[in-house]
């Protein structure tokens, strides 16, 4: 029996773009039914993240048209990851695996049967993972390399140079509910979830129209997430150089000792240069502490609603 899938599609002011992916998408699940990838009832679900421009509009109206298309309109913008994540959980209940991916199709969709074929020999979660990134900039790359570095140094299991693009099972997406965090990086979430998992590898193309909605900012705010979600080194870091710093002081100590006895040192002296570095020492240390426990209570209290569901475009299977 051939599964239902469910392409997930985040989409911010993707006007531009939505009707070229509709129709690739379109073709790839006709071709995917045909193959026994597919059955009849399954679908893309594009969900529009508070979008400025016509986009829920085009969905709207790309709903009435093709049988695939369902839509999912949230109140407002909540960015990328929550996006994706509304659409993993609106899809969970009706499909057996879902694949998000972007709605500039820069992920190539040519991997899409390579993932269902995967999932069929029982994989539960898929991770696409690049060739190369000859397509980004020499800035992106670098700094995309780099992070990923910095997130195994820090402990964080992430895999390599995978995005978004992945399938999931019900089963995993059933666990990935589970996880109520508020600062969403769900490239660290799935690790953890286990199952049996494997990777696909793709080229990644370039936007065939339209321009990135993810500037340098949102990238940055993305990757901190990664890293303070996902770890408490920073905080131990700072703890460590507290403690460092303080030992360091006594040497400062002997030496302002010395130089009082050598008749070195101007009077008062000593005792100021002494307190700086003692006192910064222990500060520090102190703000490691206090952070530990900041840290704490912050991880607990995530509990806010991560998206709100204002709309949603059913096209169920005809009986
Ligand atoms: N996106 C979103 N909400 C946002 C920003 C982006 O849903 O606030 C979507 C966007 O429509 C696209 C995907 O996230 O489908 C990836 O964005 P983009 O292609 O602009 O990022 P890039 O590929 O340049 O990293
Ligand atoms: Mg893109």
């Amino acid at each position: 029996m051939s599964p239902t899938v469910y392409f997930v599609i985040p989409c911010y002011n993707e006007e531009e773009v939505l009707e070229e992916t509709v129709k690739r998408l379109t073709e790839k699940l006709d071709s995917m039914r045909q193959q026994g990838l597919a059955n009849e009832k399954s679908r893309m679900l594009l969900v529009n993240d508070g979008s400025k421009d016509r986009t829920w509009e085009i969905i709207t109206r790309l709903h009435g048209e093709n049988p695939y298309v369902e839509g999912v309109k949230l109140a407002h913008n909540r960015g990328h990851q929550n996006a994706v994540l509304c659409g993993l959980m609106t899809a969970m209940p009706l499909c057996d695996c879902a694949i998000s991916l972007d709605a500039d199709l820069q992920d190539d969709t040519d991997a899409l049967d390579k993932f269902v074929a995967k999932y069929l020999e029982g994989c539960d979660v898929v991770y696409g993972v690049r060739n190369k990134r000859d397509t980004d900039t020499w800035f992106k790359r670098t700094t995309a390399e780099g992070y990923y570095k910095i997130l195994h140094l820090l402990g964080v299991d992430v895999v390599f140079n995978h995005a978004d693009y992945r399938l999931m099972s019900r089963r995993a997406l059933e666990a990935l509910s589970e996880y109520k965090e508020v600062n969403l990086f769900l490239r660290g979430i799935v690790p953890l979830i286990g199952y049996r998992s494997d990777y696909v590898y793709y080229d990644r193309h370039e936007r065939f129209a339209g321009e990135s909605k993810y500037p340098l900012k949102k990238m940055i705010a993305l990757a901190l997430d990664g890293i303070t979600s996902f770890s408490v080194k920073p905080l131990k870091l700072i703890s460590n150089f507290g403690i460092l710093v303080s030992a360091l002081s006594v040497f400062g100590l002997l030496y302002a000792l010395i130089s009082y006895f050598a008749g070195w040192a101007v009077s008062g002296w000593t005792a100021i240069v002494c307190s700086i570095w003692l006192l910064g020492g222990l500060q520090m240390l102190c703000l490691g502490v206090v952070g530990g426990y900041i840290g704490k209570i912050y991880s607990e209290v995530k509990a806010r609603p991560r998206y709100r569901v204002e709309e949603f475009l059913r096209n169920p299977p005809k009986e």
